[in-house]
């Protein structure tokens, strides 16, 4: 049973993580569920999944291990490459799932 609902975690995460619809605090500002869209980075850059990912300097150290891994600096067009490729995608998909969580863990709670 924890397993299975491990799974159903995991899968919702990466459904947000696709679609940027979620846990992020400039889409759940945009449905007036949080305040603020800003991310806890810097109060004037709105936390989208997508800066999360690829921009916040909160998530260097997690983006630098991925881009060792992988040998591929991560960008908004290497992203696509580093998901087509079958070797390079266990490592892009965890990155995802991690970063995802600790932002919708943490709009959850404030
Ligand atoms: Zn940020």
């Amino acid at each position: 049973m924890e397993c299975v609902l491990g799974y159903l975690d995991r899968t919702s995460i990466w459904a947000q993580v696709l679609t940027g619809h979620g846990g992020f605090a400039a889409y759940l500002h945009k449905f007036k569920l949080k305040d603020s869209a800003a991310c806890v980075c810097d109060p004037e850059v709105p936390e989208t999944i997508q800066h999360l990912l690829l921009e916040c300097p909160r998530h260097d150290r997690d983006r630098y291990d991925l881009e060792v891994s992988t040998g591929i600096k991560l960008n908004e067009i290497t992203v696509a490459e580093l998901m087509a490729n079958k070797d390079s995608r266990p490592y892009l998909k965890r990155y995802c799932l991690k970063i995802a969580k600790i932002a919708i863990d943490r709009n959850r709670t404030r």
